[in-house]
């Protein structure tokens, strides 16, 4: 067993620990608990589960970092809520952007919306406006915090509060996993959280302009997302396991692993 074997390990043994003590707090207090194991990442994409957390994080002014994958495909009012959220919660919102030569380089392969041409070119896409991004974003986290929930697809019925990544090789801490969109909508009118003005629009799910619609009355709520697209499953990579492990920025110190495992240890 290589030492790799045994921080895959105990990584696993932390999730699992976490996954069950979360279960029992409240949103406020699932995100006080991950944040003092470590440096923890919150990515959001302004959507209204993202904007739940941001709102959480801003009240209780929680060391966390909150960062967003600015694709410069994003709806404008996608754009103006990063603003007004920032102005609201007095916080800053890090935006992450694809570099210039990326985007060239897969307009010159696929054409500026090759995307809709086929599933490799909508992943090469993804991978130089999404992808990259994380990686840069989550660069030296121990943590990552996601709006991910049970109830917005199949594909993610099964989400826990708390996973080892091991291709980013950090801890990912879902705290909105078991809330329904019910619970959502009643939390953010009781605390007049700000939402994107799409959603009422028929978009419970919101990503770039030109792969999002809304979506037709008893659809799934991730119908309107690659719409064109057969597969069921289909997501943007950023939480299905990628083989793009070079891509994988995050910190894989070791030192700075074990002090996630000893802090997470010290607090049991
Ligand atoms: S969602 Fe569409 S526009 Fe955005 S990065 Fe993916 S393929 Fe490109």
């Amino acid at each position: 067993m290589t030492f790799q074997d045994v921080a895959r390990l105990d990584h696993q043994a932390l999730a699992a620990n976490l996954d069950t003590r979360l279960a029992g707090l409240d949103l406020a207090g699932r995100l006080s608990l991950v944040a003092g194991l470590g440096r923890a990442v919150f990515t959001t994409s302004l959507g209204i589960e993202d904007q739940v957390i941001t709102a959480a994080i801003g009240t209780h002014r929680l060391p966390i970092e909150i960062s967003t994958l600015e694709t410069g495909r994003l709806f404008r009012e996608t754009v103006d809520l990063i603003a007004e959220t920032e102005a609201r919660y007095d916080l800053e919102i890090i935006r992450f952007y694809p570099t210039k030569d990326d985007v060239d380089a897969f307009v010159e392969t696929y054409g500026i919306n090759g995307f809709y041409d086929s599933v490799e070119a909508r992943h090469a896409c993804c991978r130089v406006r999404k992808l990259v991004l994380l990686a840069q974003a989550l660069s030296g986290a121990e943590i990552w915090i996601t709006g991910l929930r049970r109830g917005q697809s199949g594909n993610r019925a099964t989400t826990p509060f708390a996973e080892f990544d091991a291709e980013r090789n950090l801890i990912k801490i879902n705290p909105l996993a078991d809330w329904d969109i019910d619970r959502i909508n009643a939390h953010v009118a009781s605390e007049h959280i700000p939402i994107n003005p799409m959603h009422a629009r028929g978009y419970p799910s919101i990503g770039c302009e030109p792969c999002t619609r809304a979506i037709k009355p008893g659809e799934p709520e991730r119908a309107g997302r690659w719409w064109w697209e057969n597969d069921e499953k289909r997501e943007c990579g950023l939480h299905v396991s990628e083989s793009h492990a070079s891509d994988a920025q995050a910190s894989e110190d070791p030192a700075a692993r074990s002090s996630v495992i000893q802090r997470a240890s010290a607090i049991r």
